[in-house]
Order: structure tokens, then C-alpha cells, then sequence
């Protein structure tokens, strides 16, 4: 999903796996309204709000509330203010009429289904607070700048000085005097300070209470009542952790998520999205890896990371195929399959299942080694692949039909 860039991630030269948008695959966003029920439950002060699917409800809430509204989409992308998905409304009219038109946004691609309907508050200043992993200093590190709210990434990339850091020791968590730090780093006043801290404890129990890798607040504002709000949250989930988050795991958002990937997830394949032209369907992590990095040397890029794992049942071999070649990008299809475990008739049998489904229209290079290899490349001399005898070959021959030689 390109264009989803958590503000904080970008300050960070190797996390640039998940900045690429590549990494990023293995993490469960979540939406903003989510993130910040979640922070609300470690003591964050976030406005009054519900999310709404209709304009109707969205006057409705905004009736309940009975304040000036702000109506903000909820897609997993950043920059919604700048694309004109977070507007102001001083009556439930307004909000009735903002959210019919904001529900019929799409932003960067993506859909507008619900929109959350919070107070407005009145900002006198907005804060960038923010916790991601560190990979270099194998630490987490918590992020704030005074310079906070929708130009952070040019503040990252101009003035990073405005960008105060401090790593967290993981076994003794965020100290008292960290958060002092920061906000005396920040010019917060003082009549702030004690509210920070407890603000950036809960920030960071919630990071790690949630196996989270980032949670960010931009902006945490000052308001002109002199209160400390979260009016905007973010939180990626590592994907490895969900299966000890079932709450968690309840909130991914099926309509948001590109449907490949859903589609992945549904037959047991690891599967991320890249954006060369050549799909790839492997046994093995590693091998998948070895696959990619094999196209690069040879000029190509790689469309997806696929491995379809030991002992590949047929359907599963037929499903993953059907999900490389719903992709548009892919000019040429390499598979890759060393027989171990993976039993190459098996694997036949699924592509052959998928063949009949997808007419794929791009040309199929296969490398089939291993148990039973002989009887894989058999049931296959009909199905017009072209055959690679070496790793190195079939990556040659699939970069080269891919550029359409
Ligand atoms: P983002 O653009 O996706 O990061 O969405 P945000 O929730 O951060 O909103 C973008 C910007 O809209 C913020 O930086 C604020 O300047 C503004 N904004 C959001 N909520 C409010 C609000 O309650 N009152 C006012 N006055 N401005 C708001
Ligand atoms: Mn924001």
C-alpha cells in the first residue's frame, strides 16, 4: 500500500524496509479511531467521539456532542488531512453534509467506509510523540518534536534537529527522566510536564503491551484551555505477535487490505506485494528470497515475495498462482520449486488446477528439481511453460521474457 508512511518510521535509515513499503506487509495497521481507544485505555486524553458509516449518524453524533465536530476519514493512509479527508463542522448539518462527502472520497486509492466524528479541539499547538524500533540500536526509540501535525516528514527531512530522540532499555522501559528530557527537548512549558510523562508511560506501555512497532500521536495538541489531547493516533501491530492478540487480530480491516494478501493469508501462503514485473511462486523463505535476489542480479524485479511452504497441497499451489496473476504488473511468471518435502507432482498438479481456471496471457518460466521431478515435469510438457534446467537460467530466461524478448 503505497503512500501509507507513519510519520515516525521515516526518521529511522534501517527501518527503510518498512518507509519502502515493502516490510511494512508484516505489520497489522490500524485504524485511527482504534488507536486511539487503545490509547485512551493507558491514560492518553483523547476527545470526546464515535465513528459513523452514514451521514445520519454522523449528525447524530454530532448532536450528542453538542460542540464544534472535526469528521476524519478512516483509511490506513497518512496525510488524510491534506487530501481533504479531515474537515470541520460547526453544526450537525455540516456534519451530516462533510461526512456524505467525505464517505465518498477515496484517498490514495482507498475507499472511505466510516469517518470518526470527535470534538473539535481548539489547537494552539501540535506535537509529534512517536515509538518505533530502532534496528541499528537494537532498541526502541521514542520520537517528539514541537514541530508536529501534517508538514512532519518535511521537518524529518529538512530540519531533523527539530526531532528529538531517546532509545528505550526494553528491560527497564521508559524513565521518568526520559520524558523530562524530551519535553524540556521540546520547549514544552513546565504545567505540561507531569501530563507528557504520563502521556508518553502510556504511549509506550501500550507499544509494548501490544506488540507494536510504531504508536504515534501527531499531533498531541496543546488546546486554549491549556489541555494536553491526542487528536490523532497510529499504530502498526507486528503481524508475528497476533496470534497472542486475538482482540487485536479481531480489528484488521478486511475491506482495506489488498485483497492478494487476504487471499494469502486465507491458504496458509506467505505472500508480500512488491513492485517489479516478474511474480515469483518458491518453496521456502529462503529459497524465495534467493529467487528475488537472483532476478535482481539479472536486471529484473521481482512482483512478490511468495513462498508456499513445505508439503504444498495442489489448491494452495493453484491458489497462490491464482494470486500472482490477478496482478496487472506481472509481465512473466518464474516458479521456482525445489522438491524436498514439496513433492514437485504435487505442485504440478496444483498449477494445472490453476491453469484451467486463469488463462494466465504471460509467459511461465518453471525450475522443478527434487522428489519427484520427473513426474512433475511430465504432467506439465503440455501446459506450454518454458523449463529451466539451473536456478540461473530460469531467472535469465523470466527477466527476459518479462522485457518481452
Ligand atoms: P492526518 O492528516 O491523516 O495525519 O490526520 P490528522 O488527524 O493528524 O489531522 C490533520 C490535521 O488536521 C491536524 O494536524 C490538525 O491540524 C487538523 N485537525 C485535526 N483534528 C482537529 C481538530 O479537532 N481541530 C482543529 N482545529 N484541527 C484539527
Ligand atoms: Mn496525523
Amino acid at each position: 500500500m503505497e503512500g501509507f508512511t507513519p510519520h515516525g518510521i521515516i526518521f529511522l535509515p534501517l527501518a527503510r524496509m518498512y518507509d519502502s513499503s515493502k516490510g511494512e506487509k508484516t505489520c497489522m495497521k490500524l485504524h485511527e479511531y482504534q488507536s486511539k481507544q487503545i490509547f485512551a485505555k493507558y491514560g492518553i486524553p483523547i476527545p470526546r467521539g464515535r465513528v459513523a458509516a452514514t451521514s445520519d449518524e454522523a449528525k447524530q453524533i454530532a448532536k450528542e456532542l453538542g460542540s464544534r465536530v472535526v469528521i476524519k476519514s478512516q483509511v490506513l493512509v497518512g496525510g488524510r488531512g491534506k487530501a481533504g479527508g479531515i474537515r470541520l463542522a460547526k453544526t450537525p448539518d455540516e456534519a451530516a453534509d462533510l461526512a456524505s462527502q467525505i464517505l465518498a472520497m477515496q484517498i490514495k486509492g482507498l475507499p472511505v467506509r466510516k469517518v470518526l466524528v470527535d470534538e473539535a479541539a481548539n489547537i494552539e499547538m501540535e506535537i509529534y510523540l512517536g515509538i518505533t524500533n530502532d534496528r541499528l540500536a537494537h532498541k526502541p526509540v521514542i520520537m517528539a518534536s514541537a514541530a508536529g501535525g501534517v508538514e512532519i516528514e518535511e521537518v524529518a527531512r529538512l530540519s531533523p534537529e527539530k526531532i528529538i530522540k531517546v532509545h528505550i532499555d526494553p528491560l527497564l522501559g521508559l524513565r521518568d527522566y526520559q520524558s523530562r528530557d524530551i519535553a524540556a527537548g521540546i520547549d514544552l512549558p513546565r504545567d505540561h510536564w507531569r501530563l507528557f510523562g504520563q502521556i508518553a508511560r502510556g504511549l509506550w506501555q501500550a507499544f509494548q503491551d501490544c506488540d507494536a512497532t510504531l504508536a504515534e500521536i501527531n499531533p498531541l495538541v496543546i488546546t486554549s484551555e491549556n489541555r494536553l489531547l491526542a487528536v490523532d493516533g497510529k499504530m502498526l501491530i507486528d503481524d508475528n505477535a497476533l496470534f497472542r492478540h486475538p482482540d487485536l487480530s479481531e480489528m484488521r480491516d478486511l475491506d482495506e487490505e489488498a485483497s492478494s494478501e487476504t487471499e494469502a493469508r486465507r491458504y496458509g501462503l506467505s505472500f508480500i506485494k512488491l513492485d517489479g514485473n516478474i511474480g515469483c511462486m518458491v518453496n521456502g523463505a529462503g529459497l524465495a528470497m534467493t529467487t528475488m535476489d537472483i532476478i535482481k542480479l539479472y536486471g529484473g524485479a521481482p512482483t512478490n515475495f511468495l513462498d508456499i511452504g513445505g508439503g504444498a497441497s495442489s489448491e494452495k499451489v493453484a491458489a497462490a498462482l491464482r494470486i500472482i496473476l490477478s496482478d496487472p504488473n506481472v509481465k512473466a511468471v518464474l516458479i521456482n520449486i525445489f522438491g524436498g518435502i514439496t513433492r514437485c507432482d504435487e505442485v504440478a498438479r496444483g498449477i494445472l488446477v490453476a491453469l484451467k481456471e486463469v488463462k494466465p496471457k504471460v509467459p511461465m518460466v518453471i525450475r522443478l528439481v527434487g522428489t519427484n521431478a520427473e513426474e512433475g515435469r511430465r504432467m506439465l510438457a503440455d501446459a506450454q511453460m518454458i523449463t529451466a534446467e539451473t536456478l540461473v537460467d530460469a531467472a535469465k530466461k523470466a527477466v527476459a521474457v518479462a522485457k518481452g524478448g
